[in-house]
């Protein structure tokens, strides 16, 4: 019995973090929950259930939500606060002990992971590829004494499973094909937490437990009021040292439950329609769930599952001849193949690319034509704007303005106008390495999904990464995929959209 007796379904995704040993004496097995916010199709809490469950101890769940990092705001606080008030109840109904923590001056010394780890048998956490989530890995498998393991709960694919970084989407959507019924084998269940259980922590042991913590559990009634998008949730956040200057969007409530009202209605209503327009200004057919993705609030194992189902799709049906095609392969509906080769292929590039290399948020990582060509352009004359124009939408560019104005206010860019707003971003700043970091600056800052992979596959994207040498060469851009607003304007009734986001 140990760590690496487990469901051969799991095992793939599991990474050992440390060397420390196991405590046999340990009272409990401790899942620190960091990234996959979430009691559905979540293989860390699948994987640290299996480990109480052998170990014959009750399982706690920790969900952490850190403001000690760059871009930590009242926006993406409230989102995540939202989400946590859904788990309390999703793991009450479960029976599991779900101890929610946001870090707060009120809150105590930091370290309760160090704290509950003490009398953990071990410790399971989340996988996340990028910014915060892996440094607080790699950090804390560092400081604590205890057997830490991450699970990898991202994405349809093991990350484990690539050993290099794919370069194409169309190499990777080959990959994608020749491996995806194995991966089946692979996926955590929808509960993870079996309906008669003994996972649960008495109050006796837990009351006894609690009261030798250092630090204060935070109280529901803060957590309630700093969700609220008005004026008590910014009273509530304004205890904590975190970017009061980027508000809630009160439009987008964070939660399993918002993301599964959100995918009903998709299904329902735009999936039919996705192949032809995804890229709609106006009422674009797009799910609109990647915030709830990046929190880990809904998986998208959940929605491939549900697609395949609803399609009556069968492994024997799969076309064969049309590995690596974007369309054919599933033999399914046009927009389903549309979709499935966004959320999969699209979405587990990023992924692939971070979890392979740490420069995967930085310049150099450009293929080498890319910056080759944006070098030999480097010093064309150009209209420049300063970061903070920028930021203000103060520029000639109406459609652009909006956009920016968009990512401000609601937290998200419409996909299409998204790769607009970085190549120009590209024409204005000082230089392509300048343009990279004040992409990162806005979009981190302001969306909602930002700080995930997919932010720099889509920023990087804008810089020549996962694409090829467009011609005629041009100033600026050089051989890098050219964009306007004017060709923009004339493919779309952006009028609405126009009016939406006037100022
Ligand atoms: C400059 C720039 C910045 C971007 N920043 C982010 C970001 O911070 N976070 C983020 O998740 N995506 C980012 N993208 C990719 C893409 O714009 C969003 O994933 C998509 O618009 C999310 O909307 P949706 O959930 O309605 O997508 P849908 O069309 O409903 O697709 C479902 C899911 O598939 C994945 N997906 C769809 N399109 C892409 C794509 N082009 N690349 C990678 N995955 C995709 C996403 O997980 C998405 O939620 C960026 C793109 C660009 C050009």
């Amino acid at each position: 019995m140990g760590w690496r007796s487990v469901n051969p379904r799991l095992i793939d995704r599991v990474r050992s973090c440390n060397e420390q040993p196991v405590n046999l004496e340990g009272k409990y097995v401790l899942y620190w929950m960091i990234s996959n916010r979430r009691l559905n199709y979540n293989a860390s809490l699948e994987y640290a259930a299996e480990m109480a469950k052998q170990h014959e101890v009750p399982l706690l769940v920790l969900e952490e939500i850190s403001t000690s990092h760059r871009f930590a705001n009242d926006r993406i606080c409230t989102f995540m606060i939202q989400g946590m008030l859904d788990n309390i109840r999703t793991f009450r109904e479960h029976n599991i002990r779900f101890i929610p923590w946001v870090e707060t001056p009120l809150s105590g010394p930091s370290g309760k992971l160090h704290e509950l780890s003490q009398d953990a048998v071990m410790v399971v956490t989340d996988d996340f590829p990028t910014y915060f989530p892996l440094k607080a890995v790699k950090y804390a498998s560092k400081s604590i004494h205890r057997r830490m393991v991450a699970v990898d709960s991202n994405g349809v694919f093991p990350m484990s499973w690539t050993d290099r970084i794919y370069t194409t989407a169309h190499s990777f959507r080959r990959f994608v094909h020749q491996r995806f019924v194995e991966c089946l084998e692979t996926w955590p269940r929808a509960n993870p937490i079996p309906k008669h259980h003994s996972l649960w922590m008495e109050d006796e042991d837990y009351l006894q437990l609690s009261s030798q913590w250092k630090f204060n559990v935070t109280p529901f009634e803060w957590l309630w009021r700093a969700s609220e998008p008005g004026s008590s949730g910014r009273n509530a956040l304004s205890t904590i040292d975190i970017d009061h200057s980027v508000p809630p969007v009160p439009r987008a409530r964070g939660g399993r439950d918002t993301a599964v009202r959100m995918l009903r209605e998709f299904l329902a209503n735009r999936l039919y329609r996705y192949a032809d327009d995804r890229n709609e200004v106006t009422k674009p057919a797009t799910s609109g769930l990647s915030p709830w993705f990046h929190f880990g609030h809904i998986s998208t194992i959940e929605v491939v599952q549900r697609i395949l189902d609803m399609g009556g799709w069968d492994p024997e049906t799969i076309q064969m001849d049309r590995k690596g095609a974007r369309e054919g392969w599933w033999n399914l509906e046009r927009s389903t193949e549309s979709f499935l080769d966004q959320i999969i292929t699209w979405r587990e590039l990023g992924f692939n690319n971070a979890f392979h290399s740490p420069e995967h948020n930085k310049y150099e990582s450009l293929p080498g034509w890319a910056k080759t060509t944006l070098m030999e352009h480097a010093s064309d004359e150009r209209v420049q704007y300063t970061l903070t124009q920028i930021e203000q939408a103060d520029t000639h560019d109406d459609i652009w303005n909006a956009a920016q104005r968009q990512l401000v206010r609601d937290g998200i860019i419409h996909n299409y106008l998204r790769m607009l707003w970085g190549k120009r971003i590209l024409e204005w700043a000082p230089t392509p390495q300048i343009a990279a970091d004040w992409m990162i600056e806005l979009n981190d800052r302001y969306a909602l999904d930002g700080r995930d992979p997919n932010s720099y596959t889509g920023i990087f994207w804008v810089l020549g990464r996962h694409d090829r040498a467009w011609g005629p060469e041009r100033a600026i851009f050089g051989k890098i995929r050219y964009m306007s607003s004017a060709n923009t304007q004339r493919k779309f009734n952006i009028k609405p959209y126009l009016q939406e986001y006037k100022n």
